[in-house]
């Protein structure tokens, strides 16, 4: 579902993806973890060309984001291609992003209704399912500062959804919420995950990692430096860097 080779992103002189490699299979969950500062939003946002690449490239679904071969050359698409692409990957964030003066149920039909194009009418009816999903049933005249933070995050992933992306990206979900509503938020990706929902999540959960990852990811100043399945990275990290990371989170 997703292949990046050789991702390369400077800010000026501030090199922070240094030759990317990275494997997501259809129906997978991968966790990125990594020190402040190693490039994960960086990685995350390339995904979505939120970013452009110096070098390398990002393919989501066998087709490449924001750029099309013209001979041996890569050409950046237009707008609308590039937004159809941007469509077929959702994102949730840590300060969920929500519009503060739209209820829930608006937020969840914004993007539907302005981008694919869905009536108000079952746009509305795919949120009502979609707010059931995340335990929010009956809540849909809400404004988000009427929700604890858990809530409006469980918004978030049902806005996410109700794109139907083939791909969800998640960056530090729950780094933003008390630790009493931090469970909910994570039972809410898991069910995602079991659903078969292809995720890349950016957590410091380690105890999501373990349980719920198919593979977790190392990142540091913006290399891959350990990955595999959860147990080898997470209970057998070869770098200090990682032992210490890891050390340090636990
Ligand atoms: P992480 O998410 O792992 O903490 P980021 O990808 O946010 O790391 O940032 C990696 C590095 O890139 C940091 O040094 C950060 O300051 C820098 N950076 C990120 N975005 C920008 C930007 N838009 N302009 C300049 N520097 C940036
Ligand atoms: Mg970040």
């Amino acid at each position: 579902m997703v292949r990046i080779r050789g991702l390369r992103k400077s800010f000026g002189a501030n090199l922070v993806l240094d030759g990317i490699d990275l494997d997501v299979r259809e129906g997978e969950v991968t966790v990125l973890l990594g020190p402040s500062g190693s490039g994960k939003s960086t990685l995350l946002r390339s995904i979505n060309h939120l970013e452009k690449p110096d070098a390398g490239f990002v393919e989501v679904g066998g087709e490449i984001i924001g750029y099309r071969h013209h001979g041996s050359r890569l050409h950046e698409l237009g707008h609308r291609t590039i937004t159809r692409q941007r469509a077929a990957v959702g994102m949730v964030f840590q300060q969920f992003n929500l519009f503060p003066h739209l209820t829930v149920l608006e937020n969840i039909i914004e993007a539907p209704v302005a981008v694919r194009g869905l009536t108000r009418k079952s746009a509305a009816v795919q949120a009502r399912e979609l707010l059931e999903r995340v335990g929010l049933d009956g809540r849909e005249s809400a404004y988000p500062r009427q929700l604890s933070g858990g809530q409006q995050q469980r918004v978030a992933i049902a806005r996410a959804l109700a794109m139907e992306p083939r791909l969800l990206l998640f960056d530090e979900p729950t780094s933003a919420l008390d630790p009493e509503l931090v469970g909910e938020v994570l039972a809410v990706m898991r069910d995602l995950a079991l659903s078969g929902m292809t995720m890349i999540v950016v957590t410091h959960e380690i105890g999501f990692a373990r349980e719920v990852a198919d593979s977790v990811v190392f990142l540091d100043g913006g290399r891959v430096i350990e990955s595999g399945a959860p147990a080898d990275v997470l209970d057998n990290p070869g770098h200090d860097r990682a032992r210490a990371f890891l050390a340090a989170v636990l």
